[in-house]
């Protein structure tokens, strides 16, 4: 079957929410309110579609569209976004790891967030590198960037604080940072404590039933949220299968969206999904999403919240949304020629 000619442009959302409801507290991405704002404007110009209703040829949908998405399955999804989503009308994807389902574990790039809202980044730092050296010596190893193609990285921090999360998150291997970071948790916070945040953090599996009751789309974004690009082919496939099996267990559904964490992909990537036979892959390609996206599924763009309304006035960014207003007119409804 032909790709639809559908244009669309997707937003990322993580945490939305006012204040910390507690000690683990979270960079909110947005507040309610500015959402509120958000969503008003988008409704007086565009549909809003789910990312599995997007990729399907057979949905008849509008020529554009906006997708919103939520990556991390924060509880802030039902508290906080729900009641607005559903005063405009809208609907959402919502990507999920299974990791604290499955284990009862908070995800490291949220451990990672409340250890340095708690202890402040240069304690966190020092005890961080104290801890390394200890257990791993004074020479630190470090994995290649490569996978990133040149993206630059924590550009607003300074060299100091960038060295330190591209440290964190991309570079020095798993087996070493996951330990250190448990010690350091359970040595801030309490031991134990890490139930607590998980329940505090993220949609319980009730929540997660109740979202598809009400018609939102529940995806894949991988069992513990790691860069897949950085792990070989088996290990890839493996941390998107436990995702997916976790949901497909939860709620019944077979094919799934996934969305790669921090949106990064390779072929391996790719291979992984067509083996696993999901539905499409989220990026974060800061695009409009394009007919040919559609067609080739697995690199779908998606902004960030940032990027798509002005930091002050909370307007729609015309640089965005222009891409897909011709479709408003219904200029982009020519038929498919291939
Ligand atoms: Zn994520």
């Amino acid at each position: 079957m032909n790709a639809p000619l559908r244009r669309a442009v997707s937003i990322n959302y993580h945490f939305l929410r006012t204040t910390a409801p507690s000690q683990f507290a979270l960079r909110a991405h947005e507040t309610p309110e500015r959402f509120d704002a958000q969503l008003a404007q988008i409704s007086k110009r565009f549909p809003f579609c789910r990312a599995d209703q997007l990729v399907d040829p057979t949905r008849e949908l509008p020529d554009s569209s906006v997708m919103l998405t939520f990556d991390d399955g924060a509880r802030d999804v039902t508290t906080w976004a729900l009641p607005l989503l559903e005063k405009h009308g809208a609907t959402a994807s919502i990507f999920v790891c299974a990791q604290p389902y499955l284990e009862g574990r908070l995800l490291e790039i949220q451990k990672i967030e409340f250890l340095m809202k708690k202890l402040g980044i240069d304690a966190f730092r020092d005890a961080f590198y104290a801890s390394y050296e200890h257990l791993f010596g004074t020479e630190i190893e470090r994995e290649s960037l490569d996978f990133a193609g040149g993206y630059g990285f924590y550009r607003y921090d300074d060299e100091a604080v960038r060295r330190f999360k591209l440290d964190l998150n991309y570079q020095i291997p798993y087996a070493q940072v996951v330990p250190i970071l448990d010690a350091l948790f359970a040595k801030t916070f309490g031991e134990g404590s890490e139930a607590e945040a998980v329940r505090e953090t993220y949609l319980s599996a009730d929540e997660l039933k109740h979202l598809i009751d009400r018609g939102f789309e529940l995806g894949v974004h991988t069992h513990r949220h790691r860069v897949l690009p950085r792990l070989d082919f088996e290990a890839q496939k493996q941390e998107i299968e436990i995702g997916a099996t976790f949901l497909r267990d939860l709620i019944g559904q077979t094919e799934f969206t996934v969305a790669y964490p921090y949106g990064f992909h390779d072929e391996n990537t790719h291979r992984a999904m067509r083996e696993l036979g999901l539905r499409a892959g989220l990026t974060m390609e800061r695009r409009a999403i394009e007919p040919s996206d559609l067609r080739d599924r697995w690199s779908i763009p998606r902004y960030d919240v940032n990027d798509c309304f002005d930091r002050e006035s909370n307007q729609m960014l015309d640089a965005v949304f222009s891409q897909i207003a011709a479709g408003e007119a219904g200029c982009c409804s020519q038929r498919a020629d291939e």
